[in-house]
């Protein structure tokens, strides 16, 4: 079995352990509209599976024989693993932290990453949740691409296991960050250290949330939280959120959701609760 095939099995594996724990224990049914978190979830793991992925699977392919004819195959598979996979893992990371912050300060890149933000609860699910381009922007995607060509595909199957077990665990509705603290009084010194290094369910619930202990502009690494703590943009509640999602998200149209700029669709009407007070729009 070549890496290619056992990382997107070990992947899936994972992903369905994961979801299946979290379905069996009624933690799915917390969110206003599990129907269509399902949805979401199943059309975003099938674009990148099926569509995105051979998408830039091509185009790299075709870039890669463009720029260098073809020689270049395999031509880095000398290099060790041990200099490849921290280059292409704090390179990517980087990447993303770059795209990711500016999908939140640019309009137009904030409409295809809006889906992510669109859950009203936060589930593992929501790891896969997004907009069919989304995924199509994502450092990972192009660097694998050019790294499986060049012969890198061990060290940038490993990066992409750091990253999706991060993803797992910082999007699970589990908090098992503040239960081991709780428990744990006396490691705090290490939890100060890790959080500013790593990013853990507290910042990146924040990054879902709204209302208290959230912090949606800001906290975007997915692995290397000390580059939000370089670059100015972390914050850490240490404590639950209580509100996830937009508070627009009950009037977002799933086509335009899944498919924007293809599709477009106004803002649906205001529903009674949102319009309440305390319902959700009153709440940012
Ligand atoms: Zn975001
Ligand atoms: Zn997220």
């Amino acid at each position: 079995m070549d890496i290619q095939t056992l990382l997107g099995i070990t992947i899936l594996a994972i992903f369905l352990l994961a979801f299946a724990i979290e379905f069996g224990s009624g933690r799915l049914r917390v969110s206003p509209r599990p129907g269509r978190d399902f949805l979401f979830t199943l059309t975003g793991l099938f674009s990148q599976g099926m569509i995105s992925g051979a998408l830039i699977g091509s185009a790299a392919g075709y870039l890669a024989a463009a720029l260098w004819g073809g020689e270049a195959a395999g031509s880095l598979s000398h290099i060790s693993f041990w200099i490849a996979f921290p280059v292409i893992f704090l390179g990517e990371e980087m990447l993303h932290y770059w795209i990711h912050r500016y999908a939140h300060e640019w309009r137009w890149l904030w409409k295809i990453h809006r889906t992510h933000h669109s859950a009203q609860q936060l589930n593992v699910g929501v790891v896969y949740r997004y907009n069919i381009f989304w995924v199509m922007l994502l450092p990972q995607s192009w660097v694998g691409a050019f790294a499986f060509y060049l012969g890198l595909g061990e060290a940038y199957a490993a990066a992409v296991m750091v990253t999706f077990l991060t993803n797992v665990l910082t999007h699970t509705n589990y908090r098992w960050d503040l239960w081991l603290r709780q428990r744990m009084p006396w490691s705090e010194p290490l939890w100060w250290l890790i959080e500013r290094v790593i990013t853990l369910p507290d910042t990146h619930h924040a990054h879902h949330a709204y209302g208290k202990g959230a912090h949606p502009n800001g906290n975007y690494a997915v692995t290397l939280f000390i580059y939000d703590v370089v670059f100015g943009t972390a914050k850490i509640p240490n404590r639950k959120q209580e509100n996830f999602g937009l508070p627009i998200s009950p009037r977002l149209h799933w086509a335009e959701e899944l498919l924007w700029p293809l599709v477009r669709k106004p803002l649906l009407p205001r529903t009674v609760k949102a319009e309440t007070p305390s319902g959700p729009a009153a709440a940012n």
